[in-house]
């Protein structure tokens, strides 16, 4: 019993660690010079190809003046070992990113590693 209640602590910590961690303004500087990597934008520009310059959730097409964002289905500080794997992205207009973003800002990490395309998709048509 002890022993549960250390580890259900160490769990609590964690996810505390967690949620500070993702607000953080350090963070958000990471991301930014992540986000520049010139593997990245590789990889980003070929989702947008693979993907059809396409939302994937709800089909809108990316017009000229717009961008598109290649989103981590699985968000990169939640799986940080899928940032570059092609199965973890998909194309979304900024609208459903935007959305999507403000629901997985609401879940713990455990729940965004099981959420799949499809569940996002019913979740944000
Ligand atoms: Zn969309």
């Amino acid at each position: 019993m002890k022993r549960l209640q250390s580890i259900s602590k160490a769990y609590e910590y964690n996810k505390d660690r967690h949620t500070a961690y993702m607000h953080s303004a350090r963070a958000d500087e990471l991301d930014v010079q992540w986000y520049q990597s010139p593997q990245w934008r590789r990889l980003s520009s070929q989702i947008h190809v693979i993907d059809l310059y396409t939302c994937r959730i709800c089909g809108h097409v990316q017009l000229p003046n717009e961008t598109m964002v290649t989103d981590h289905i699985i968000p990169r500080r939640t799986a940080p070992e899928l940032a570059m794997t092609a199965s973890n992205l998909w194309l979304l207009d900024r609208t459903c990113h935007n959305k999507k973003t403000a629901i997985e800002r609401k879940r713990t990490p455990e729940q965004l590693k099981i959420m799949t395309r499809d569940e996002w998709i019913r979740l944000l048509e």
